[in-house]
C-alpha cells in the first residue's frame, strides 16, 4: 500500500579481544526513519534483534509525519533530529500528529498509542554522529521540506537519503520546501552516491549507485520541466503515474 522505509545501522563496538568495552556509552546501532503500518513497528524490534540490530538510538532525516514514527516501535529511545527539524517541530507544534491523523483516517489505520516524540536530540547538520567506532555523516538535505538530512555511513557504503531519489516519487516541494534547495541537495548528493553502494531512498526500492545516479538525472530533467512551467511534462518511467501527476500540479502551484 506504501513503500516506506526504514535502516537500521550498526558498526564496531570497539571491544578488544578480552571483551572490554572501549565506552560503555557508545551508540552501536542505529535506526534511520521508520516504517508506517502499526504491525510493522510493532514487529520491527524483534525482526532487528533477529538480524543482531539493537538500536539504542533513533534518527529522522527530517519532520515528515511518516520519518518520525521510530518512537512507536522502540519508545524508550531517544530521537535524534537535525538543528533544522527541531526548529520545524517548534514552529509547528502538533503538525506532524495531525498529518500522521489525517493518513491514519484515510487508510483506516488504528494505532494502540498516539504519536509522541518524546526526548529529542538535536544533531547538527552538517556535522556526524558516532556509532560504535564509526562515524555516520549528516548532510544537509533540504528542499522537499524546509529541513532534511542524508545519512551517510560511509564505511558501510550505504547513504539513506530521505526523500530524495526515489523511484517511485517524483521531487516533491512541499509546502516550506524550496525549488533552489531542492538542486542545491541533489548536487550535494552526487558525490555521496559516488561514494556509495547502496542508496536508500525514503519511499520505493533502494538502489545501486548506477541506478541512483539514474533517478538523480531524471529528477534533474524533472526540476528542468517544472521550471518551465510544463503543465504535462514527460515523468520518468516507472514514475508516470495519475498520483505523480498530481505531485506536479502541487509543485507547480507552489513555484507559482
Ligand atoms: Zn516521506
Amino acid at each position: 500500500m506504501w513503500q516506506t522505509n526504514a535502516v537500521a545501522l550498526r558498526a564496531g563496538t570497539g571491544r578488544s579481544a578480552a571483551g572490554t568495552a572501549r565506552c560503555s556509552r557508545t551508540v552501536e546501532a542505529m535506526l534511520v526513519d521508520s516504517p508506517y503500518f502499526p504491525d510493522e513497528l510493532e514487529a520491527l524490534p524483534g525482526l532487528l534483534a533477529g538480524a543482531g540490530f539493537e538500536p539504542d538510538a533513533l534518527l529522522a532525516t527530517h519532520a515528515d509525519f511518516d520519518h518520525l514514527l521510530g518512537r512507536l516501535a522502540f519508545p524508550g529511545l531517544a530521537l535524534g533530529l537535525g538543528e533544522p527539524s527541531v526548529q520545524r517541530v517548534h514552529q509547528e507544534p502538533g503538525a506532524a500528529q495531525r498529518a500522521l491523523r489525517a493518513q491514519d483516517d484515510e487508510l483506516y489505520v488504528e494505532r494502540p498509542a498516539p504519536l509522541g516524540l518524546g526526548q529529542v536530540q538535536t544533531l547538527p547538520v552538517p556535522g556526524s554522529v558516532e556509532l560504535g567506532t564509526e562515524e555516520l555523516e549528516l548532510h544537509p538535505a533540504d528542499g522537499h521540506t524546509s529541513d532534511g538530512l542524508a545519512v551517510m555511513a560511509r564505511w558501510c557504503g550505504v547513504l539513506c537519503a530521505g526523500d530524495y531519489l526515489s523511484g517511485v516519487e517524483i521531487p516533491m516541494i512541499s509546502p516550506g520546501g524550496s525549488f533552489a534547495d531542492y538542486r542545491a541537495t541533489l548536487a550535494r548528493l552526487v558525490p555521496l552516491v559516488e561514494a556509495a553502494d547502496t542508496i536508500v531512498p525514503g519511499h520505493g526500492a533502494p538502489h545501486r549507485r548506477d541506478d541512483a545516479l539514474r533517478v538523480l538525472d531524471e529528477d534533474l530533467h524533472y526540476l528542468d520541466a517544472l521550471e518551465r512551467g510544463e503543465e504535462k511534462p514527460a515523468l520518468p518511467k516507472g514514475r508516470d503515474t495519475v498520483e505523480q501527476r498530481r505531485i506536479h500540479s502541487e509543485n507547480l502551484e507552489r513555484l507559482g
